[in-house]
């Protein structure tokens, strides 16, 4: 008999519901989980080709030192020996673990309790960092916590729904899908795109606004300014629940409405249709995504769009707030752990006595980091410069996908030693490994995810685990034991779970917005069947609001909301000598560095190989004809590309996806040319701001 098996999709921060099926004959099918509260059976492109993606070819089957293979206690006993070593040499900031949003949140767990609880560093991050972590920093200035007020019912209820830096129709294609439904079903709902680009999600726009690159942070602050000229301000919800109101207009204010024109390369009849609109219509749901965040300005960009939301009290209430879309399966569910190197766990605060007291308290370890450790370009950095001496480096390829990639390569060649655990042996990373491990893929591997509106669904597995594969949290736990540290003894995730669940509740007498303490005590059984859902959800306190705000209740210590201030001109990057701006971005059918979504030839097909959008009149000075190979330069790297001339693209702006390797083609991976330049508060690159030149290809 076929079997079917309940999980949750391992691509995008929707966290679409699968049901996966195996036949008699061990072929496995997937479709949409139509009981799965993020997409109702829905599947984008690469969800429905789930199936075409497990193949072995390139797997990680056995443990590896250096090109030899061998079994795991000899792979750990060594792994424990080396990091033991240097913590004891040169203390616990020569250790690293970077990792990421494509790990489970039981594996987050156990990452984040190891460095921080007991080897005593903050060095671990992630490449969530790259992704959301603006967003981050934006809502715990704003909101006192990491808290997405909202959920996706809202972009449904809205009746004006705003997509700014969000290609959603190819990055969040089921929230695509689910607005296009409803905008079926009430034609009076509006969409506003906000992207330099004309991008697939134009189509269902009402009005597209094509901004210069980083014109948002003026756009929001004329809004913020309008709304009060035009008397759109609750001044009720502000009075009671927030503070900073008058600073925050005051730097809105710094720019005229031609200035807001001129910063944002906009016309002012466009500038003020949008403005209209926001301000007539109360039920408002702004998104935004990687063209907010990844950028210099991400955080106070990110302040800006709440700073409008707050002034106006829409936040939420059924089909009004700001809405931060994440990148990755489980960006949130690593938030939710403190896989950020400046957070600690269950969104306590890494800077505060007495969060790190009680964390210590509940895991029983002698120490805790006690201030933040080194975010993800800071990291490699360090490991570039010698004072990271081991690193591990977990379900990512930063060889590919980190800023300034031909540096990060170099820095993890010559780093001393390190380990690096991956379902590929194949990853431009692994191929650097002193010490490959190999973990278990989707499929495979059990555990949880959160997506973008705080749902928490179950991955279970539903294929034989390959090889000596392991997951990530038990090679960890391995790892912390063989260390000599109590507090690793776990055996399944549902244990893990729970403990998790435990601490998010310890000790919370409601002044922490995570907490799902109802399952602190969760057995093994009722975490098999444990079916989605949206936190909080206390203990003892029936969910009955899946929304946070809407009466205030923030969490800084007066229950007020901040409007922040923010100003910050945008940055100049453009010079003579590289005079276009790239923007780099993810395409419909692929995935991250395409580690998985490569090995289906469907989703190869759709883009086969690496290109850059150029503009027909750049295009033309430059003397590039659509298909040319062009050669992107940068002060950091090189790619070569194939032009793809298109009006979608602005005068003096570029587009290429990141996902390819050098591997696939000739182009080389884009990340080589990001800048390392981050963004202060949350250490966020800005990806989708990168001066280059461009020119022909003289091979061509
Ligand atoms: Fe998977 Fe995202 Fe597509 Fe849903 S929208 S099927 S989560 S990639």
């Amino acid at each position: 008999m076929p079997t079917e098996t309940r999980t949750t999709c391992p691509y995008c921060g929707v966290g679409c519901g699968v049901i996966a099926t195996v036949a008699e004959d061990g072929a496995v099918s997937v479709k949409g989980d139509l009981d799965h509260p993020a997409n109702f059976g829905r599947l984008c492109s690469k969800g429905s080709a789930l199936a075409e993606t497990l193949g072995l070819e390139g797997r990680a089957l056995h443990p590896q030192i250096g090109d030899r293979s061998t079994d795991w206690d000899e792979a750990l006993d060594l792994v424990a020996a080396r990091f033991s070593e240097t913590i004891a040499t040169h203390g616990p900031d020569a250790v690293a673990f970077y990792v990421s949003g494509q790990l489970l949140t039981e594996d987050y767990y156990v990452a984040n309790k190891l460095m921080k609880g007991f080897i005593g560093s903050a060095n671990i991050d992630t490449n969530s960092r790259l992704c959301m972590s603006s967003s981050v920093a934006g809502h715990r200035r704003a909101f006192g916590a990491d808290t997405v007020p909202g959920t996706y019912e809202d972009l449904e209820l809205a009746d004006l729904v705003i997509l700014t830096g969000s290609n959603l129709a190819w990055c969040h294609p089921v929230i695509y899908q689910r607005i296009v439904a409803a905008k079926e079903r009430r034609p009076e709902m509006k969409v506003v795109v906000i992207d330099p680009r004309r991008t697939a999600t134009c189509d269902i726009a009402d009005l597209h606004l094509a901004l210069r690159p980083d014109g948002d942070l003026a756009l929001f602050n004329g809004l913020l300014a309008h709304l009060a000229d035009v008397g759109a301000v609750h001044c009720e919800y502000v009075a009671n629940h927030t503070s900073g109101f008058p600073q925050a207009l005051e730097a809105a204010r710094g720019l005229s409405p031609d200035g807001v024109a001129n910063a944002t390369g906009l016309r002012r009849p466009e500038i003020a249709a949008f403005y209209d609109l926001f301000a007539a219509t109360q039920k408002v749901v702004t998104c935004y995504s990687q063209g907010v965040n990844q950028s210099s300005i991400g955080t106070d960009k990110v302040n800006a769009i709440l700073n409008c939301h707050l002034a106006t009290g829409r936040i939420g209430r059924p089909g009004m707030g700001p809405f931060s879309l994440t990148g990755q399966p489980n960006a949130m569910g690593g938030r939710e752990v403190g896989g950020l190197a400046n957070m600690l766990a269950a969104h306590m605060a890494l800077e505060s006595a007495e969060d790190r007291d009680r964390v210590q308290r509940f895991w029983g370890s002698a120490t805790v980091a006690s201030k933040p450790g080194l975010k993800a370009v800071d990291m490699f950095d360090a490991v570039a410069d010698g004072r990271i001496k081991a690193l591990w480096i977990m379900s990512t390829n930063p060889v590919v996908s980190m800023p300034d990639a031909d540096r990060v390569r170099a820095a993890i060649e010559a780093c001393p030693f390190v380990v690096v655990s991956d379902i590929q042996a194949d990853t431009d990373t692994a191929r650097l490994a002193d010490v490959l491990l190999p973990a278990t893929g989707w499929g495979e591997k059990s555990g949880t995810v959160t997506n973008s509106e705080r749902r928490i669904s179950r991955q279970r597995p539903f294929i034989a685990t390959p090889g000596a594969a392991r997951p990530d949290w038990w090679q960890l736990a391995q790892i912390g034991r063989r260390m000599g540290f109590d507090g690793f003894d776990f055996t399944a995730p549902a244990e893990i779970f729970a403990e998790h669940a435990a601490l998010s509740a310890f000790e919370n007498d409601g002044t922490r917005d995570f907490d799902i303490g109802a399952h602190a005590t969760i057995d093994a059984a009722t975490y098999d069947a444990l079916g989605p859902f949206q936190w909080p959800q206390r203990e003892g306190t029936p969910q009955t609001e899946s929304r946070f705000f809407a009466n205030g209740g923030f969490y800084h210590a007066d229950g007020k909301a901040r409007l922040v201030p923010v100003s910050a001109p945008v940055p100049a990057r453009t010079s003579s000598d590289y005079p276009l701006i790239l923007n780099t971005g993810r395409i419909r059918d692929q995935w991250h560095t395409m580690t998985r979504t490569g090995k289906s030839a469907r989703l190869s097909a759709h883009m086969a190989e690496p290109f850059v959008e150029i503009h027909p009149d750049d295009a033309a000075k430059l003397e590039i004809r659509d298909a040319d190979l062009v050669a992107l330069e940068s002060p950091w790297g090189r790619a070569v590309l194939r032009a793809l001339v298109t009006n979608r693209q602005q005068r003096g702006s570029l587009f290429a996806p990141m996902h390819w390797t050098g591997e696939f083609s000739n182009a080389g991976r884009i990340d080589a040319l990001v800048a390392p330049v981050t963004d202060p508060h949350s250490g966020q690159p800005a990806s989708k701001h990168v001066a280059v030149r461009a020119s022909r290809h003289p091979a061509d």
